[in-house]
C-alpha cells in the first residue's frame, strides 16, 4: 500500500507566512520578499514529505490566503470591483481577500465563511450573470513545476468543480447549473495542461459531496464530471471527499470515470458500511482516510488496521491517507519544548502524521503486522490509562437534571425587570469585548510569560490599559462598556489556562483565516475551574465607571469546539464539564457586582453536523443545554448576553432563541440581511445586536453607512429589541481605525434615536 496526504499546513511551522504577509500589508517588505518566504515554506514542506517516504505528495495546497479564493482567480470568477482597481495581480488578490481602502478605491472584502465543520474560513466566490468561467491562471501549474524542478512529481490538488460551484454565491439570476458547461471546460483545460506538464495524478477536492444532497445536486455533480472526465487524457483523477461520508452519491461517485476515490473513514460514519455493502469499483484506487487530519492524538494502529483489512475485501488497490487535509493540525512537535514526555508521546501533528503513514505502510506490508515493532509500541501506548481524572466532576455531570437547564423567571418577565434596572436608551450601543491588541499589549504579555515582567507590574499594566479603554469608551459615548480583554491572548486559550484538565502547547498554530492562526488548547483530563478567571479584571473595570461593565466569558461549546477534544469520552461529557466551570465563574461575577455578563458562543454554529439528520442527536441536544446550564442560576436582573460569529443560523433559529440569553450579538454586516427576515418570521424573542460593520477589514465605516444598516434592521426588528454594535471583537484591529469607527457608530445611534 502506498501513502498519501490531502494537503499540508502552509502557514509555516513558526507562522513565517503570516508574519511576512502582514509585513507586506504594512508596506514593510516587497512582493518579491513575500514570495521568497512562500517559496521557502513550500520547499521545506516538500522535502519533509519526500524524506518521510510519502508516495503522493500534494502541490498547490499552498495559498497566500485561501484555496477557494485561489480557485476563483484560477477560474476567472473575480468580481470586477477588484479587477478594476488597477492593482498588481497579488494586490488584486489581497483586495478580494481583505478589502481595499486607498487611493485606487474603496471596496469591501468578499464574504468569508466557515469551511464545513472546521475552524478554518474560506472566501466566498461571487458569480454573477456576466461571470465568464474559464481557465485564467497559472498557479497550480507553476507550483507543480516548482516541485518538479526540485525533483518531485507531485499530485496537484485543486478544489473540485462541484464544490466550487456549490460554495459560490450567485449574485444574478443564473445558478450553478447554468455554469456547468464552461466550468467543465475550464477543468478539462486544466487537466490537459497538467497532462502536458507530465502530471500523473490530480486530486479534485469535493467535500461538498459529504453533505445532504438533492437530486439536483447529484445531477450537477454528474453533469460536471461526465464532461470533465470525458477527455481527461493521460492524467488520473482522484475525487477526494472529506469531513463525512458520501451516502447520498456513492453509486454515482463510483460510476464516474475517476481513477481514484478518497473517502474519510474518520468522520464518515457510514463510509465503511458503504464500501462493504456496495463494494468498490474494480480498477479504481481507494484513498482511505484513516489518519485523522483534524485532531492531534496518535493514530490507533489496531483500529486502522481493522479498517484497512475490511477495505481490502472490497478494494484491490488501497492508498493509506489522512481523513482530510493536515491544514487543520499544527506543523510539528519538534517545537514543543515544554510538553511533558508522557503527554507528548500521545500527540501527533502534521509532521508526525507523516511518520504514522510511513509506519502504517511498514505494518501493512509485513507478513505479520501485529508483530512489528511499530504496531506493538503503538498498542502499548493506547493501552495506558491517562491521568487527569476527577471523580467529583464526573459525579456532578452525572447528577444534572432537566431543571438545571432552566432559568427562571421566563424571558418576558426578565426583560421588564432588566429594562427597569438599566434604563438604557433605545438602540443601546456596545462592543463585542476585545479592544485592539496593540504591539505594546502583546509585548507586555510576552515579557510577563518570559518572566521579564513581574506579576505585579504586569497586572498594573493591564489595569492601566483597562483604565484607558474605559475612558476611551466613555469619551466615545458607548452605553454598555467592556474592559477590553487585554489580559487574554485568545478567547479560548485564556480560559483553558484557568481550568484544570487543559494542556497547552507552545507552537501548535492552526490557520483560521488568511494570516490569522489559532492555537487550540488540548482537553487532556476532566475539566474543573482552578480559580476565578475574570472576576478581578471585570470588577476593576466596573469600579472605573457608572455605566454597566459587561463581564466577558467564553461559553462551553465554543471552548470545546476551539480545543483539540478528547477522543476517549464524548463531546457532550466534555461540554458539560466545561459548562460547570463557566457557570461557577458567571455566579462569581454576579456576586461581585457585575450586572451584565456576556458568554460568547462564537463557534456554536460551526460544529453543527454537516448533515441535517445528525443535528439534533449528535449536537444540539447537548450544546444548547450546556449553554443554558451556564446561566440558569443567575438572578432575573442580571442580563446575559451571548455573541456568535456569522449569522448563518437561520436553520437553527429556534435553538438559538432557546439558548435563553437576554441579548445576542452576531455578525451581519458582510452577509446579506436575510437573517433579519428570519428573525422577524420566527418572532425571535431574544434582543439582538446584528453587527453594523465588518471588523475583519481595516475599512472605517461612515456614519451614513451605519445608519443605513440600522434602518434596514429597524424595518424588521422592534426598536426596543435592537442593539447597535460592531460584528465581532476588535482585537485584530488597530486603534487608528477602531476609534473613528466606533465614533461613527455612536453618532449613527444618536441620529437614529432622534
Ligand atoms: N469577546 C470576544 C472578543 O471580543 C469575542 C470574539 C469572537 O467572537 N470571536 O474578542
Ligand atoms: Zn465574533
Amino acid at each position: 500500500m502506498k501513502t498519501s496526504i490531502i494537503g499540508y499546513p502552509r502557514i509555516g511551522c513558526l507562522r513565517e507566512l503570516k508574519f511576512a504577509s502582514e509585513k507586506y500589508f504594512r508596506g514593510e517588505i516587497t512582493a518579491a520578499e513575500l514570495e521568497k518566504t512562500a517559496k521557502e515554506i513550500r520547499s521545506y514542506n516538500l522535502n519533509l514529505q519526500k524524506n518521510s517516504g510519502l508516495d503522493f505528495i500534494p502541490s498547490n495546497d499552498f495559498s497566500f490566503y485561501d484555496g477557494i479564493l485561489d480557485t476563483a482567480f484560477l477560474l476567472n470568477a473575480v468580481p470586477e470591483r477588484y479587477t478594476s482597481l488597477g492593482l498588481s495581480a497579488l494586490d488584486t488578490y489581497f483586495a478580494a481577500a481583505r478589502g481595499y481602502q486607498g487611493d485606487k478605491g474603496d471596496v469591501k472584502a468578499l464574504a468569508m465563511k466557515k469551511w464545513y465543520n472546521t475552524n478554518y474560513h474560506y472566501m466566498v466566490a461571487e458569480i454573477d450573470d456576466s461571470t465568464e468561467i474559464k481557465l485564467n491562471g497559472t498557479k497550480p501549474f507553476d507550483l507543480f513545476k516548482e516541485a518538479l524542478d526540485a525533483g518531485v512529481k507531485t499530485k496537484p490538488v485543486v478544489i473540485g468543480a462541484f464544490t466550487f460551484l456549490k460554495l459560490a454565491r450567485y449574485k444574478g439570476t443564473k445558478k450553478a447549473a447554468d455554469f456547468v458547461k464552461e466550468t467543465a471546460k475550464a477543468y478539462s483545460d486544466l487537466l490537459k495542461k497538467f497532462a502536458e506538464l507530465g502530471a500523473e495524478w490530480i486530486q479534485f477536492d469535493e467535500p461538498s459531496l459529504v453533505k445532504d444532497l438533492t437530486a439536483e445536486d447529484i445531477k450537477l455533480f454528474t453533469d460536471l464530471y461526465k464532461a470533465i472526465l470525458a477527455d481527461k487524457g493521460s492524467v488520473k483523477v482522484i475525487a477526494q471527499t472529506y469531513f463525512g461520508d458520501v451516502r447520498d452519491c456513492y453509486r454515482e461517485l463510483c460510476g464516474l470515470d475517476f481513477d481514484g476515490i478518497g473517502l474519510d473513514f474518520y468522520e464518515g460514519k457510514k463510509s465503511l458500511e458503504l464500501v462493504e455493502k456496495n463494494g468498490f469499483p474494480k480498477g479504481k484506487v481507494l484513498f482511505a482516510g484513516v489518519v485523522n487530519g483534524k485532531n492531534i492524538w496518535r493514530n490507533n494502529y489496531a483500529k486502522t488496521l481493522n479498517i484497512l483489512n475490511t477495505l481490502k475485501k472490497s478494494a484491490s488497490e488501497i492508498v493509506i491517507s489522512t481523513s482530510c487535509s493536515l491544514l487543520h493540525v499544527p506543523c510539528t512537535l519538534a517545537n514543543e519544548t515544554k510538553l511533558a514526555e508522557n503527554v507528548k508521546k500521545h500527540f501527533s501533528y502534521a509532521e508526525e502524521k507523516l511518520g504514522e503513514l510511513a509506519e502504517l505502510k511498514t505494518i501493512v506490508s509485513s507478513a505479520a503486522p501485529e508483530n512489528t515493532e511499530e504496531f506493538k509500541k503503538n498498542a502499548a501506548l493506547h493501552a495506558e490509562t491517562r491521568e487527569g481524572s476527577n471523580q467529583a466532576v464526573k459525579d456532578k455531570v452525572a447528577a444534572l437534571t432537566e431543571k438545571d437547564f432552566v432559568r427562571l423567571p421566563a424571558f418576558a418577565e426578565r426583560e421588564k425587570i432588566q429594562k427597569d434596572r438599566f434604563k438604557l436608551p433605545l438602540f443601546p450601543t456596545t462592543t463585542i469585548g476585545s479592544f485592539p491588541q496593540t504591539a505594546e499589549v502583546k509585548s507586555a504579555r510576552k515579557q510577563f510569560r518570559n518572566g521579564e515582567l513581574s506579576a505585579e507590574n504586569y497586572e498594573k499594566f493591564i489595569e492601566q490599559k483597562i483604565a484607558e479603554c474605559v475612558a476611551l469608551q466613555e469619551e466615545i459615548g458607548l452605553d454598555v462598556l467592556v474592559h477590553g480583554e487585554f489580559e487574554r491572548n485568545d478567547m479560548v486559550e485564556y480560559f483553558g489556562e484557568c481550568l484544570d484538565g487543559y494542556i497547552f502547547t507552545e507552537k501548535a498554530w492552526v490557520q483560521s483565516y488568511g494570516t490569522r492562526c489559532v492555537k487550540p488548547p488540548v482537553v487532556w483530563g476532566d475539566i474543573s475551574r482552578a480559580k476565578p478567571m475574570t472576576v478581578r479584571w471585570s470588577v476593576y473595570a466596573q469600579s472605573l465607571t457608572k455605566k454597566p461593565m459587561k463581564g466577558m466569558l467564553t461559553g462551553p461549546v465554543t471552548i470545546l469546539n476551539w480545543s483539540f477534544p478528547r477522543e476517549d469520552i464524548t463531546l457532550k461529557e466534555s461540554a458539560f464539564q466545561i459548562a460547570l466551570a463557566i457557570r461557577e465563574e458567571v455566579l462569581d461575577l454576579e456576586a461581585n457586582g457585575i450586572s451584565i455578563i456576556q458568554v460568547d458562543e462564537a463557534a456554536l454554529r460551526e460544529k453543527l453536523p454537516l448533515r441535517k439528520s445528525d443535528w439534533k442527536e449528535d449536537y444540539l441536544d447537548w450544546a444548547i443545554p450546556a449553554f443554558r446550564y451556564v446561566h440558569s442560576g443567575v438572578k432575573p436582573e442580571t442580563q446575559i448576553h451571548t455573541h456568535m460569529c456569522y449569522s448563518e443560523f437561520a436553520d437553527i433559529i429556534k435553538e438559538i432563541d432557546d439558548m435563553d440569553a437576554d441579548v445576542i450579538t452576531f455578525e451581519a454586516s458582510r452577509s446579506d440581511l436575510t437573517i433579519l427576515d428570519v428573525l422577524k418570521e420566527n418572532n425571535f424573542r431574544t434582543e439582538v445586536g446584528p453587527g453594523v460593520y465588518d471588523i475583519h477589514s481595516p475599512r472605517v465605516p461612515s456614519k451614513e453607512e451605519i445608519i443605513e444598516a440600522v434602518r434596514k434592521m429597524k424595518e424588521r426588528i422592534p426598536a426596543e429589541k435592537l442593539w447597535i454594535n460592531p460584528d465581532c471583537g476588535l482585537k485584530t484591529r488597530g486603534n487608528a481605525e477602531t476609534v473613528p469607527s466606533l465614533k461613527n457608530l455612536v453618532a449613527a445611534a444618536l441620529e437614529v434615536r432622534k
